[in-house]
């Protein structure tokens, strides 16, 4: 990236632009997967769509690649030579409660909607992850561990998209109004443009029957014999998958986990305590879990279902309840 580009950037954006070697650009192009980078020639951390317009008609002007990145957690490709835009300041969230949407800015993660949605009993269809980006999940597809099997694509429930396109231009996406690009955008990934703000519904529900039972390694055989059979039996309102872990000896998990080989058996299900009990109880009568720590708990908790690290890792180690997001 030569000098004028990025003095030209700083005359026409508020946030900040940064060089490799800056300080602060590390942090800019900062990735989950530690294994895994981005390596832009400059970083740009947009405040506003106007942060977002003038950065993308300059790279449009100087023929320069863009990309974009908001938390990191999928690095598509690695943006050699490109303007990265950090959208990760732009994070404002609404919440209508009585229409039972939330419309949020390109920055945002899960954790912040469901935060908000609690204070009116109403959840998001967020993914197993609440670090996760609100804009990114929903691009892709979005495929919730709550509400996955009864509502189906989180895509599906998206009511309107704010996007810069390649030239510059601001356009409010619906399905009424341009209807093909709307198609496109949800399952499209980021082909088409900058997502600058995203609306959907959310769902009056507060709290879930839900969590992770790890079973000893030793035996995975049994447990997933019964549960490729149970899966099949259970209701829509009820969700579940499987993971086999080899866990790192790290302080971060409790005692029981560290370091073991595991089957963690997930599993949600918006009912009743009671029913939810039934539901997962030929899973429980298999075997002692090492931990079993299913039960009714608040839909803020709902990242404990995978427990996934939050932060960024070269390793698949879930998180416990206080690191978890
Ligand atoms: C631990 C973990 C758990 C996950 N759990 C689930 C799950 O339960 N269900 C599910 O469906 N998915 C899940 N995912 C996948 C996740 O939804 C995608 O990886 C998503 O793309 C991450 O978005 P991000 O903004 O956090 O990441 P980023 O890496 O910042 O962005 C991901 C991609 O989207 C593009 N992008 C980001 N913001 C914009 C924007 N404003 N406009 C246009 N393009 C943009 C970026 O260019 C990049 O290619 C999970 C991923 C991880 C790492």
């Amino acid at each position: 990236m030569n000098d004028p580009v990025s003095e030209e950037l700083r005359g026409v954006v508020a946030g900040p632009v940064l060089l490799p070697g800056d300080a602060g650009f590390a942090d800019e192009v900062a990735v989950y997967n530690l294994n895994n980078y981005l390596e832009p020639a400059v970083a740009v951390g947009v405040t506003s769509v106007a942060d977002v317009r003038a950065v993308v008609r300059l790279a449009a002007a100087r023929r320069l690649p863009v990309a974009v990145r908001t938390t990191g957690h999928q690095v598509a490709q690695h943006a050699g030579g490109a303007i990265l835009i950090n959208t990760s300041r732009m994070d404002g969230v609404r919440i209508d409660a009585d229409a039972r949407t939330a419309r949020v800015e390109a920055g945002v993660r899960w954790s912040a909607v469901t935060a908000a949605a609690a204070e009116y009993g109403l959840a998001p269809m967020s993914g197993s992850t609440l670090s996760v980006g609100v804009v990114a999940y929903l691009l892709g597809g979005g495929q919730s561990p709550v509400f996955g099997r009864s509502q189906g694509y989180a895509a599906d429930h998206v009511r309107e998209i704010e996007l810069v396109t390649a030239d510059g231009e601001l356009r409010q996406v619906t399905a009424a109004d341009e209807p093909d690009l709307f198609w496109a955008l949800r399952g499209g990934k980021g082909n088409f443009g900058v997502v600058t703000a995203i609306e959907f519904d959310l769902f009056p529900v507060s709290e879930f029957y839900g969590g992770g039972l790890h079973f000893p390694g030793e035996r995975m055989a049994s447990v997933l014999r019964v549960w490729r059979t149970w899966a099949l039996t259970l209701p829509e309102e009820a969700t579940t998958s499987v993971a086999v872990q080899r866990l790192p000896p790290i302080p971060e998990l409790p005692e029981p986990l560290r370091g073991a080989f595991v089957l963690h058996v997930r599993f949600a299900f918006l009912g009743s305590t009671e029913d939810g009990a039934r539901l997962l109880a030929p899973i429980r009568a298999v075997t002692a879990a090492i931990l079993d720590d299913v039960r009714t708990r608040p839909y803020t908790e709902s990242a404990l279902i995978h427990a996934s690290p939050s932060t960024g890792t070269s390793a698949s180690a879930p998180c416990c309840a206080a690191t978890c997001g």
